[in-house]
Parts: C-alpha cells; sequence; structure tokens
C-alpha cells in the first residue's frame, strides 16, 4: 500500500516533491540560511534536514512482506525489497551522507566528484569510481542545492549507465532553473526539495539561497561569515 505523499506536487511535474510547507524542516532550513550560522552548526543542521528529506523521499520504495516473531507472537511485515545506494556530489553532499548511514545502515555510497566550471557554469566530472561497486538497484542522488541543474543531470545519467533502475534527487534548495533542466532531461527521476527559490544569479548561485553549501561546511568562503567580531545566540 502506498503512503500518502506528503510533499506537494511541483505543478510541473508530479515527479518533483517540495516540502516548503513543512514547519520543521522550514524552521531548520532558515537556521542553515542564516549567513552568521557557523560550519559546525551548519553541518549538524543539514543531517538533521537530510534525515527529514529522505525519511519522505523513502517512503514509497518497493517493498516485500516477510514473517517476524515478535516477544508477544508471529507476524507479518514490510521491508526493502530492492537494494538502495546513495550518490553524493562532492564536495557539498558529502555533509547530507551522515543521515543516508544513519537511515539506511550499510547502504553502499558512490561519490560522484563534480565541480562546476565558473565560466561556463557547466559541471566537470573530476572523481567517479563507480566501476566494481557493489550494483544497487534505487540510487538516491544526495546534493544540497539544485542550481543549474548541471550535475544532477550528470549524476543521474552516469547512474543510469551503471544499470541503476531508479534515480531519485534529494537536495534542500532547488532554483526553478535546476528543477526544470532535470525534469526535461530525466522525467522518470523523482526529486525532493524542501524550498524553491527564486532564481539563480549571474555567478549560478541560488537567490535568496544559502551561499556555497560546500563553504558553508567547511568555512572555506571568501567572505566566511566567522570573520564576524560577535555571533548572537541562536533564540
Ligand atoms: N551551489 C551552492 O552551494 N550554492 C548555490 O547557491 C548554488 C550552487
Amino acid at each position: 500500500m502506498a503512503l500518502p505523499r506528503l510533499g506537494s506536487a511541483h505543478p510541473a511535474s508530479s515527479m518533483v516533491h517540495l516540502y516548503s510547507r513543512h514547519a520543521l524542516l522550514g524552521h531548520k532550513l532558515a537556521l542553515l540560511r542564516d549567513r552568521r550560522t557557523q560550519p559546525a552548526r551548519f553541518g549538524q543542521l543539514l543531517k538533521e534536514i537530510s534525515l527529514m528529506l529522505l525519511s519522505h523521499a523513502t517512503a514509497d520504495l518497493p517493498v516485500r512482506e516477510v514473517a517476524v516473531i515478535t516477544p508477544v507472537g508471529p507476524t507479518t511485515q514490510r521491508v526493502l525489497a530492492k537494494r538502495v545506494g546513495f550518490a553524493p556530489i562532492l564536495r557539498a553532499g558529502a555533509g547530507m551522507i551522515p543521515a543516508a548511514h544513519e537511515l539506511v545502515p550499510g547502504a553502499p555510497i558512490w561519490y560522484l566528484g563534480l565541480y562546476r566550471d565558473e565560466e561556463t557554469l557547466q559541471p566537470v566530472r573530476y572523481y567517479d569510481k563507480l566501476q566494481g561497486y557493489p550494483p544497487v538497484d534505487i540510487a538516491l542522488i544526495l546534493d544540497p542545492m539544485l542550481a543549474t541543474g548541471g550535475s544532477a543531470v550528470v549524476a543521474a545519467s552516469r547512474l543510469k549507465e551503471k544499470g541503476v533502475e531508479k534515480v531519485v534527487y534529494v537536495g534542500l534548495i532547488a532554483a526553478p532553473e535546476g528543477i526544470a533542466l532535470l525534469t526535461r532531461e530525466h522525467p522518470d527521476v523523482e526529486i525532493h526539495v524542501a524550498a524553491m527559490d527564486e532564481r539563480l544569479n549571474e555567478r549560478g548561485y541560488i537567490v535568496p539561497g544559502l551561499g556555497d553549501a560546500g563553504d558553508r561546511q567547511n568555512a572555506t568562503g571568501a567572505n566566511d561569515p566567522t570573520d564576524d567580531p560577535f555571533v548572537p545566540e541562536e533564540v
């Protein structure tokens, strides 16, 4: 039995699930976006938000029935029927791995190194060792920001080339441009995001977004807020 979908479907595609009306997700996302949020706290919030999103994104995975004996007696229960793996896109997607490990312990993690060429904004593949990895049936791409969508498109193509039957994208903030490209190039890929923002700026950053998700986790930004002389307590 399929569980009711909590994320509202994007008008352009029933494959896009937006959780922007989820109160706790919105609360955590507001803290994450705040420029004063320091890397350690940013990483913790990223993990918490990823746990919530992954819980929604995995709600309708295929299941099979198994016999279980509880201390009270026998019962039939449903467990995952397919092999699930995660494909975090480096660098920012690495921050979502702790949530993946926690939810599906033992699932293979297929790292994909993709960066965006600053001039062309096109994705460049620099790390890809999927060859020889244990096969999975369902792969969840992990990348906090769906900006131009170029990296997600390359990642989905790569996973399909490796024989993955079903590809799901899980991210925090999307730009309309990223959703449009990914749904156009891979209409069969389910997209789960906590928010859809206004647009991309000329440098390919999501507005208002949260800045560079990799820099925010690793304190590597040029204008890192850790330079602020005083950071007030969260309320
Ligand atoms: N990647 C990020 O980290 N942030 C953006 O706004 C866009 C792409």
